[in-house]
């Protein structure tokens, strides 16, 4: 394996001061919302609604029926308008069932309150099974199968790094958050039953940290960790890495690691405290390519048009949108689709378009992979469509983190060329 065996020390430029004192504000949808039929790339729905019927917020109107349960709530309450195929942050054409809002937002809790102090661990995994509690990676990884039947968890590791330039919602939800937070670390480290949890949060962030700590200061066995500010520290292998010195295969759980977003926690408190699934998610808009960069809270299935014409628009007539971070994310050519459960930013770059040059072979693309990759010599062997060479070069352990594009002199869009080799590997399998 060659995971992890990157040098990891580059500090990458996070923008972070465009909206991390931002007010958060609120984005009304208008008059459509569109709820994405999709979960990890399975689009296995059952929609419990038909066009014409009535809808709050927070009814249960679908669900994956295959072998992971995630129910999917409304956002909105108005009218079911029936099935629309539209395209998805995840660049492929969709199912989503489309809501016509009454802008009433007149709420239904479909989950009763419950006290995580007194629940057992299994009746606090069925909740979270039952609210849709998904990671907040992009895919949206149901945190249920995470601690469904685990044991043997030492350390439960809290990721509030953010590592990726421009977005704070994170930062932003947690100081918006904070007893829920508390609440929530606490439920999950009672959950996986593990000796201790660790809040990992940038060093850098020093106006907050002392806000954490004192947030935490009655639980012995709930530490905050201030972690390096070099980019990707917030990729769970590099995380766990950092804060245990321990290197795994396939799941942090092999070394008696958990790891959850910040926010995961938070959602599970506030739907444990209000019987309220996710309907609504904290975004950062940012980036030079918008009017007014901050962070909004949106109901579920909003378009990313809307939220951008509530930023005050596009500031440039050629722009590259990206669902996410400019690093990881996924750029996208229109601004039809829409926020699930699953995003947590929008990042809009005037384009400047760069000419690259031939590779220098100076190997900083290599010296900087996290995962200790070789992109260079991908890059090649995906052009000679050598796809031994691509499975000994290790192409599928690329995280897709953007850094041998950032870091590349001539300019070469370096990741992308390992993204189509994954592709040509993966198509051979
Ligand atoms: S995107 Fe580039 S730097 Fe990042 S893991 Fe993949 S090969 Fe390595
Ligand atoms: S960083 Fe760019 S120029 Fe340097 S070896 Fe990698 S691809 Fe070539």
């Amino acid at each position: 394996m060659s995971f992890l065996t990157g040098p990891m020390r580059k500090h990458v430029n996070g923008h972070k001061q465009l909206t991390d004192h931002s007010e958060i504000k609120f984005v009304d949808p208008g008059e459509l919302v569109y709820l994405p039929l999709i979960n990890m790339g399975s689009t296995a729905y059952e929609v419990l609604v038909k066009e014409g019927d009535s809808v709050k917020v927070g009814t249960k109107v679908a669900f994956r029926k295959d072998h992971f349960t995630v129910p999917l709530f409304s956002s909105v309450s108005g009218t079911v308008k029936g099935v629309q195929k539209i395209m998805h942050s995840s660049l492929k054409p969709v199912d989503h069932l489309v809501i016509i809002n009454d802008g009433k937002y007149e709420k239904e809790a479909p989950l009763k309150p419950i006290d995580y102090k007194s629940a057992s661990k299994e009746e606090l995994v069925e909740f979270m099974m039952n609210m849709g509690l998904v990671g907040c990676g992009g895919a949206g990884f149901p945190t249920y199968i995470k601690y469904r039947g685990v044991q043997g968890i030492k350390k439960l590791i809290i990721n509030a790094v953010e590592c990726e330039p421009y977005i704070t919602a994170d930062y932003a939800g947690m100081k918006e958050n904070l007893e829920d937070l508390v609440a929530g670390v606490d439920a999950l480290l009672k959950t996986c039953e593990a000796e201790k949890a660790m809040v990992c949060i940038k060093e850098t962030k020093q106006d907050f940290i002392p806000v954490l700590k004192d947030a935490f200061k009655e639980f012995k066995n709930i530490e905050v960790v201030p972690v390096p500010d070099v980019y990707p520290m917030g990729w769970e292998r590099t995380l766990v890495y950092e804060v245990t010195k321990q290197r795994y295969e396939k799941l942090p759980s092999e070394i008696g690691c958990i790891v959850n977003n910040a926010a995961t926690a938070i959602s599970f408190a506030r739907c444990m405290r209000t019987g309220m699934p996710i309907v609504e998610k904290l975004v950062t808009v940012s980036g030079d390519g918008v009017v007014e960069p901050c962070n909004v809270k949106v109901p579920t299935g909003t378009p990313a048009g809307v939220i951008i014409q509530a930023c005050g628009g596009y500031a440039a007539e050629d722009i590259l949108l990206i669902a996410g971070g400019p690093m990881m994310g996924k750029t996208i050519t229109s601004d039809k689709f829409v926020i699930g459960t699953y995003n947590n930013s929008l990042t809009v770059l005037q384009h400047k378009p760069v000419k690259a040059i031939a590779c220098l072979r100076c190997g900083k693309c290599s010296d900087h992979c996290p995962a200790g990759l070789q992109p260079v010599r991908i890059n090649m062997a995906e052009k000679a469509k050598d796809t031994d060479a691509l499975k000994k070069l290790g192409v599928m352990d690329c995280v897709e983190c953007g850094m041998c594009t950032y870091i590349c002199p001539s300019k070469i869009d370096v990741t992308e060329g390992v993204r189509r080799a994954k592709r040509i590997v993966a198509l051979k399998k």
